[in-house]
């Protein structure tokens, strides 16, 4: 599927793509809100931002994720510069996209890129909850888009992390696009052949989840994520039931067949490196 577009007005300055693994933002002691034991920042580090006596995983910055399953110095960023336009005008927009990036030291709510994992090449996203909830603009659908028909020209699978409160209601119609648009570049990596697995992390909602969330050949998800589409509080309001104790929370999505499996995040390194081998040896059979 291919989308026709007049010349591309997201296009901004090329910053050079930051590193990896050298985190701005240092991760502190924290309180785990599951257990409510104190942890200090070497035992959450340790831990990769997991409770070590409840499991509660905390939420965590794209660059450190993606730090914690790519192979060591082989990420190449793509598409770092593009970066989001108040195109509509929206009242504030221009506000909250300046302190997103104060607050995530990102440009946008998505990191795109080319890695290996366990040695194999692939082609990785990860989204940043701190940048307005890892909402989906007109910028974060390109840039998975663009990500998707990169993996489809050079054969590589899709390794995807999503954390997302929904599309971006600052760009109405232009952010809901994005569902369709990222939809089609899935399926054409699909159609391809190409392996897509995605990581759905806490909270993964709305327009995210509505599109290539859910698109993933294997969807994981980390224990006790929050994934759905409309949030429990509206469906409560609409519908006037009480929702079932666990409702949306990974484990209740796992047993009604929305998910392939849970996987620790002390677990995914291997996990995905062995997914990733075995499909490489489907693919040579
Ligand atoms: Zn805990």
């Amino acid at each position: 599927m291919r989308f026709k577009k007049p010349a591309n007005i997201l296009e901004g300055a090329v910053r050079p793509a930051k590193s990896i693994g050298k985190e701005k933002r240092p991760l502190a002691a924290m309180i785990c809100p599951q257990c409510k034991k104190p942890l200090s920042a070497e035992e959450l580090q340790s831990n990769l931002q997991v409770c070590p006596y409840c499991r509660y995983h905390f939420r965590i910055p794209a660059r450190y994720r993606l730090a914690q399953i790519c192979d060591s110095g082989t990420f190449c960023e793509k598409d770092a510069g593009l970066t989001a336009k108040d195109i509509l005008a929206f009242p504030g927009y221009r506000q909250k996209l300046a302190a997103a990036r104060e607050t995530s030291c990102e440009e946008e709510a998505v990191i795109c890129g080319l890695c290996e994992i366990g040695g194999r090449k692939t082609a990785i996203f990860a989204m940043e909850p701190e940048f307005m909830m890892g909402s989906m603009g007109s910028v974060v659908g390109e840039k998975i888009t663009r990500l998707f028909e990169l993996a489809s020209a050079q054969r590589l699978p899709v390794i995807g992390f999503t954390v997302s409160g929904g599309a971006r209601m600052q760009e109405g119609i232009l952010s809901l696009m994005q569902m369709a648009k990222t939809s089609g570049a899935v399926q054409e990596h699909s159609a391809g052949g190409n392996l897509y697995l995605c990581v759905l992390t806490d909270p993964t909602t709305g327009g995210v989840t509505a599109s290539f969330a859910m698109e993933a050949d294997i969807l994981i998800a980390e224990p006790r994520a929050l994934i759905g589409f409309a949030g429990p509080r509206v469906i409560e309001q609409t519908t006037r039931k009480k929702l079932p104790e666990g409702f949306q929370r990974a484990e209740l999505v796992l047993e009604k067949g929305f998910l392939d499996d849970i996987v620790d995040r002390r677990r995914q390194k291997v996990y995905i490196s062995e997914l990733l081998r075995l499909h490489a040896r489907e693919v040579q059979a």
